[in-house]
């Protein structure tokens, strides 16, 4: 045993993307927080998020909608109730990021009132997706890491990895284990310590990285998955890992991201000849959900013995391409590509981690004390397939249901006083063998 931990709050939050970071700002008015980063703050795949997020903000559309759209790019093997949930709770929790300070896109209707813009995505039956320009993930997350960093409540490791939880007994089943804290690898010092805490929450992120090709930084390597199944959680639908179609194909620039947004404003996909498939794959042509699109892909470029598929939106207006998707725009032309005038190499990559630590409604895992938000999880909500723009939402409804239930069993949750010393051998056995 430790006589003292190096560190010592009441949550310690392992991630600061769009999970871990709502759910430390609903905590942090009445908990210490300690959130952990494995580089620094900012990074992670929410950085990055170019689409949006699903919510029902127009009359014409529903919640229902939202829902069956969700259980059906699913492909059968999403959980209705927690489809019903998250869409339930979509609109309130957006409106939580809203009163932070993201600045959704606007546009004024004829009648002179400003709405938030609502884009479409590929699987939406509406217009649902708030967005700001092309680069959403950005807006929420420094809106998130500008409150976190201020808030005296709120301690950030940044470069500090998460190594393992630490449990109350390593016998038994996960049932009757406690989680006490964590063992985390302070780089600067280079040696592993220990935080104490009354609950742990891993808010990790997805595993894409164990493709060669992703669109996910290299933070997401799946470490809150393969912790919680050390400790004992169960884990589900690992083998869905969804492809985004649209990756830029281009030697420098192996995870550049085209947003499935450029689609839902009329992009078009072409063979290497300048014609359009997708029609020939699905009714709903480009706006087909993404699993359907990235198999189009792969199957015409295995058939025609080509390296990349064309996206093409050139035939809209310039003034609107470099409106809507600024930052792809200026992104594209480092790498020597006109958006608005030439079909971009596209192929499809890594992207999101369907399943991961099975939780129920607050994001609870099989261990006592431990909980799992954000892509870390499997609530059930993506099935084989997740919906675009549907991920972001469920960590911020998951940030906000795991707040509810730590805020109520807290109270009656005693901090651990000593905690087991971190184990060196196991290290160098494994380094040994
Ligand atoms: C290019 C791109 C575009 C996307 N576009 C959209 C979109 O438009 N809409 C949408 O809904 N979704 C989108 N997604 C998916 C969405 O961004 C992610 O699912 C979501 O941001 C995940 O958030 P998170 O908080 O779970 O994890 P992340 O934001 O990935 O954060 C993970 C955090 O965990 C930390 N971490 C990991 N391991 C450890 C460890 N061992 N110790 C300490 N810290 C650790 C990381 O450092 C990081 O801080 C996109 C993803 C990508 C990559």
């Amino acid at each position: 045993m430790t006589p003292q931990p190096d560190y010592q709050c009441d949550v310690l939050i392992v991630g600061s993307g769009a999970a871990g970071l709502s759910l430390a700002l609903r905590l942090a008015p009445y908990y210490q927080v300690t959130v952990l980063s494995k580089a620094e703050v900012n990074e992670g795949s929410t950085l990055y998020a170019q689409g949006g997020i699903a919510a029902v903000f127009d009359e014409t559309d529903s919640i229902e909608s939202h829902a069956e759209d969700t259980l059906i790019a699913g492909a059968g093997l999403c959980d209705r109730d927690t489809v019903n949930f998250i869409a339930r709770n979509a609109r309130a929790c957006v409106q939580w990021l809203i009163d932070r300070g993201v600045a959704f896109d606007k546009e004024t209707q004829q009648n002179g009132e400003a709405r938030y813009h609502l884009t479409r995505e590929g699987g939406h039956s509406h217009r649902r997706i708030l967005h700001s320009a092309d680069a959403t993930g950005r807006a929420v997350e420094t809106t998130l890491v500008s409150q976190a960093l201020s808030h005296p409540n709120i301690r950030i490791l940044e470069r500090t990895n998460a190594v393992d939880v630490i449990l109350s007994d390593k016998i038994g089943l996960p049932g009757q284990r406690r989680v006490m804290g964590a063992w985390v690898w302070n780089r600067n010092r280079e040696r592993v310590e220990t935080c104490a805490a009354r609950a742990v929450v891993l808010a990790t992120g997805g595993a894409a990285k164990v493709y060669q090709y992703t669109t996910n930084p290299d933070v997401a390597s799946g470490d809150g998955i393969a912790m919680a199944w050390r400790a004992g959680c169960r884990v589900a639908n690992l083998e869905f890992n969804q492809f985004h179609p649209t990756c830029l194909f281009h030697p420098q620039a192996q995870n550049f991201l085209l947003t499935e947004a450029l689609r839902g404003e009329g992009a078009w996909l072409l063979r290497p000849d300048g014609t359009r498939f997708m029609p020939d794959f699905d009714e709903r042509a480009e706006l087909a959900p993404r699993d359907i699109v990235a198999r189009a892909i792969d199957h015409e470029m295995k058939r025609l013995g080509v390296d990349c598929m064309y996206l093409d939106i050139s035939h809209q207006p310039p003034d609107f391409v470099r409106a809507h998707f600024p930052m792809i725009y200026e992104k594209l032309l480092t790498f020597g590509f006109d958006l608005t005038r030439q079909a971009i190499p596209v192929v499809p990559a890594a992207h999101y981690t369907c399943g991961g630590v099975m939780v129920d409604r607050h994001g609870c895992t099989d261990v006592n004390g431990l909980y799992a938000i954000g892509e870390v999880s499997y609530t059930g909500l993506h099935g084989a397939n997740r919906m675009a723009s549907n991920s972001l939402l469920e960590c911020l409804v998951y940030g906000w249901s795991a707040a509810e239930d730590l805020l109520r069993r807290l109270p009656e949750t005693a901090a651990p006083q000593t905690l087991p010393a971190w184990d060196e051998s196991r290290v160098m056995m494994r380094m040994s063998a």
